[in-house]
């Protein structure tokens, strides 16, 4: 299969008030594949005219229009229907994914297609299972608390998982009855122009899903300030969160923040390294690092540090890097998104030799002129890593890991809990009881006990700690309560 074959020639066009327009300003901007920087497709870029007229289109659609008025049934069909329609597209989103995002083509197709359709899937169930509760009121009132949409949502995206990420939030959006305006990150807007076709085909009224690419500065921040906005949610590093809770305090919007991570892996000494060694690379490897939740301080008790490291080591060795479409050729490992970030990564990779941290494996490029013409980083292993060390300190969002020594159960979880984040984090040992201890005591919203990633994003969604987010988890996130209070007496008149 040749990929490009399904790449569109033309631009890819935004998504305002139900029809695929060119951008105000006519101007377009070019789609790189990060495996070797060429550019392979071109959008429209968005600017503030654009998103102000998916503002409109998204307010009307939610005040006026239909889907405010359309039964949590008929939003529920919707959905289900979009589902099909992408489940018979996955191959061009899974494809374009691959070429845009640098991704492993087998884990777009098998995971995050697959999970991107679940979510139109379970979100469609939950469209008509949002339910409120009852007080009990001691006066004799009737009290009861109503979840209700937000109104017009701003969802802002970041480029390490667009496709599924997106798909997530948007139903998640939609399913609590609200309208949306979705602004891609730059570096990865296609499969959120693309799912505009999903939502179109399927019938979803005009202005109910618009998508705006663009600078986040202006797309991104209009999104923020505009009073037509009732909520925005955005997903990124903590730096641009901190300016969106400053943009947003004009208007008093309601912001979700999903931000950045820098958990720890605590690993105790009674577990079988060879087994664990696999679970603490793929914590810190899997799409080359670039996961928010990745496990990049592993937090190892002294007993096993130099053997699990060695087999670490040889684990990471056998790493093969490459063009995500050739997992024929056993490619398992891939590149980061953009010679900019990869420039970030290799800084903070030189800071930690400069700190003192002692290099296990990696820490330079790769020989191959092929990789080189991408922005691929080995997986970058440091040992003897200390809490006053930058890249202790700091997410890093690339394959690098960060190795500290622990001895007691209270020392490895002051180490896990010293940084500013508090996104993630997990920990191994056969002893259950100290296991869920430790799982209490990590400081971070979604943990992992003798496993690590979510096995259930929408099911069970993590709230950000720290800097690493602020916001409720789950559906709720979108909605806003209400408390009804009903007087039942006959003739009942205020106190005296
Ligand atoms: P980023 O913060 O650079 O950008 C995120 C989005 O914000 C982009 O769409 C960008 O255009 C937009 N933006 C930038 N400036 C803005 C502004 N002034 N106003 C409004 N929007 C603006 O993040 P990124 O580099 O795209 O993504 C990587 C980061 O995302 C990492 O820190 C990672 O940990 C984090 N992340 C967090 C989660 C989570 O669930 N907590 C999930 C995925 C990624």
């Amino acid at each position: 299969m040749n990929p490009l074959l399904l790449v569109k020639k033309e631009p890819y066009k935004l998504y305002i008030n139900g029809e695929f327009v060119a951008s105000e300003s006519g101007k377009t901007f070019e789609v790189i594949n990060p495996v070797d920087n060429q550019p392979f497709a071109s959008a429209y870029k968005g600017g503030i005219a654009d998103v102000k007229k998916a503002i409109i289109a998204a307010r009307h659609a939610f005040d006026e229009g239909p889907w405010s008025k359309m039964s949590a049934k008929e939003r529920s069909k919707l959905l289900l229907k979009a589902g099909q329609i992408l489940s018979r597209r996955v191959e061009e989103f899974a494809t374009i994914e691959t070429l845009e995002c640098g991704k492993l083509y087998m884990s777009a197709l098998y995971y995050e297609a697959q999970m991107s359709i679940d979510a139109f899937e379970y979100f469609a169930g939950k469209a008509r299972c949002l339910e409120g509760k009852v007080v009990p009121c001691d006066t004799g009132h009737l009290n009861y608390v109503l979840w209700q949409p937000c109104g017009v949502v701003g969802e802002i995206l970041p480029w390490n998982g667009p496709f599924m990420m997106g798909c997530q939030k948007v139903c998640a959006i939609l399913a609590a009855g609200n309208t949306v305006v979705i602004k891609p990150s730059s570096w990865a807007s296609l499969s959120m122009l693309l799912i505009a076709e999903v939502f179109h085909e399927a019938g979803f009224p005009a202005g109910v899903v618009n998508v705006v690419t663009g600078p986040g500065s202006e797309v991104g921040d209009e999104l923020v300030r505009n009073p037509l906005v009732d909520m925005v949610s955005m997903t990124g590093g903590t730096e641009v969160g901190k300016h969106i809770i400053g943009s947003s305090k004009d208007t008093v919007k309601d912001i979700a923040l999903e931000l950045g991570g820098k958990s720890p892996n605590i690993v105790f000494n009674d577990i079988n390294v060879d087994e664990i060694v696999q679970w603490a690379k793929f914590g810190f490897t899997n799409n080359a690092g670039q996961v928010c939740v990745s496990g990049t301080r592993l937090i190892l008790h002294r007993n096993i540090y130099e053997e699990f490291i060695g087999k670490l080591k040889i684990e990471c060795e056998k790493m093969i890097p490459g063009n995500g479409f050739d997992y024929e050729k056993g490619v398992n490992f891939s590149t980061l998104i953009s010679k900019e970030h990869a420039s970030n990564v290799w800084n903070y990779i030189k800071k930690g030799k400069s700190e003192g941290a002692r290099v296990i494996m990696g820490g330079e490029p790769y020989d191959d002129p092929e990789l080189a013409k991408g922005n691929f980083v080995p997986p970058t292993i440091f040992a003897d890593v200390t809490r006053d060390m930058t890249i202790f300190q700091e997410e890093i969002f690339g394959p690098v890991l960060c190795i500290t020594p622990f001895e007691t159960e209270e020392e490895a979880i002051e180490i896990a809990n010293a940084t500013k984040y508090g996104l993630a984090g997990a920990v191994f040992s056969a002893n259950i009881k100290r296991a869920l201890r430790v799982a209490q005591n990590i400081k971070g919203g979604q943990i992992y006990v003798n496993t690590y990633f979510s096995k259930g994003m929408i099911e069970s969604p993590g709230t950000g700690w720290k800097e690493s987010g602020i916001g409720v988890a789950g559906i709720q996130k979108y909605m806003i309560s209400k408390t009804v209070f009903v007087d039942m007496q006959d003739g009942s008149i205020p106190p005296a």
